[in-house]
């Protein structure tokens, strides 16, 4: 809602610019169904807006009629998305209404934040947004909220972008089966947490994040598949834990060693070729500086450094077999 040019308004943009301007800002609160009373630079910085629901009748919850009796209204102070640098307060002023019929009261619901909530609605979006791609704290610090809320936020957003790919935060939900299954681990705290990833390779979508990854845990995750029977082909590294888990839950998949696994197991075989000859001579003085031609990919070398390549090649036939086994295989 951008404001309307009430004489009051008017006053209070001037109480905001700090000098008398009638031009002032305009405040893109964009609550469409409440209309500004107020609004005041407080000496802290904030400015605080007091708003009003513009209709003026509710529907009693206790007997649905609709009833335009009103009592007092009382102010509800909340956070709001700041404003140019300005930390913003909603002044909330929430009337209560006296139902006429079935003679109860009661409080006229909150358009801003919905029901139950303490915070606007767009604040929690917009906390939540910021942390999807930002540490919960840092977020929390920079607004001036708690943790746990930004936390919650977090998850709010979450779980709308879960639900449009038919997933949820829910870790006992029954998850979508893919056709091609892709299973991997991922190291968090600098390694002292594992999470198994599901992944839908067609899709290639992740389908599911859970924590652990022995075979009781991956076990248990791949039993919430909806069709264990229907997944084709398991891909995944090279570890017996995951291979024993499918084996278990999923007896009809094939399992498939994915490629970069594979290859990172090629690259190790190769450094260990490499580290033996770069030991002795003549390896040591030839091979210094100069491993990484072999274990970069071919295409990636300049022409230069293939030339080098290729040299070091002749030199030492083992590496040469070593590498060409290497290349084969990652093009493969
Ligand atoms: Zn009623």
């Amino acid at each position: 809602m951008s404001l309307q040019h009430s004489t009051e308004q008017r006053e209070t943009q001037r109480d905001v610019n700090g000098h008398g301007e009638q031009e002032g800002i305009v405040v893109p609160l964009d609550l469409g169904a409440f209309r500004i009373r107020k609004q005041q630079l407080q000496e802290d910085g904030s400015i605080e807006v007091e708003v009003i629901a513009t209709t003026d009748r509710a529907r009693c919850p206790h007997c649905q009629r609709v009833c335009v009796k009103v009592h007092d209204p009382r102010p509800r102070r909340k956070r709001d998305l700041p404003l140019r640098g300005h930390r913003m307060v909603l002044v909330l002023l929430k009337r209560r209404f006296r139902c006429l019929m079935c003679r109860r009261s009661f409080t006229e619901p909150d358009q801003a934040c919905g029901r139950r909530r303490r915070t606007p609605k767009r604040l929690r979006e917009y906390l939540g947004k910021q942390a999807s791609s930002r540490r919960v704290s840092h977020v929390a610090a920079e607004m001036q909220v708690g943790p746990r809320l930004v936390q919650s936020c977090l998850e709010e957003v979450a779980q709308v972008e879960l639900a449009k790919r038919h997933l949820s935060l829910d870790e006992t939900a029954v998850l979508p089966t893919p056709r091609y299954l892709g299973i991997d681990e991922c190291a968090r705290r600098q390694g002292h947490r594992y999470e198994t990833i599901l992944c839908n390779l067609d899709g290639r979508s992740v389908l599911e994040v859970s924590a652990g990854r022995t075979k009781e845990e991956v076990s248990h995750l791949l039993e919430r598949l909806s069709d264990c029977d229907a997944v084709e082909a398991v891909s995944m590294d090279m570890s017996t834990t995951f291979r024993e888990a499918v084996q278990l839950t999923l007896p009809r998949a094939r399992i498939v060693a994915d490629h970069f696994h594979v290859m990172q197991h090629v690259g190790k075989a190769l450094k260990k070729v490499l580290a033996r000859h770069a030991k002795k001579e003549p390896g040591k003085q030839a091979l210094e500086g100069q491993r990484h031609l072999f274990l970069r990919n071919q295409q990636d070398l300049s022409a230069e450094e293939e030339q080098s390549r290729t040299a070091l090649a002749l030199a030492f036939p083992e590496i040469a077999s070593a590498w060409q086994l290497k290349e084969a295989l990652r093009s493969w």
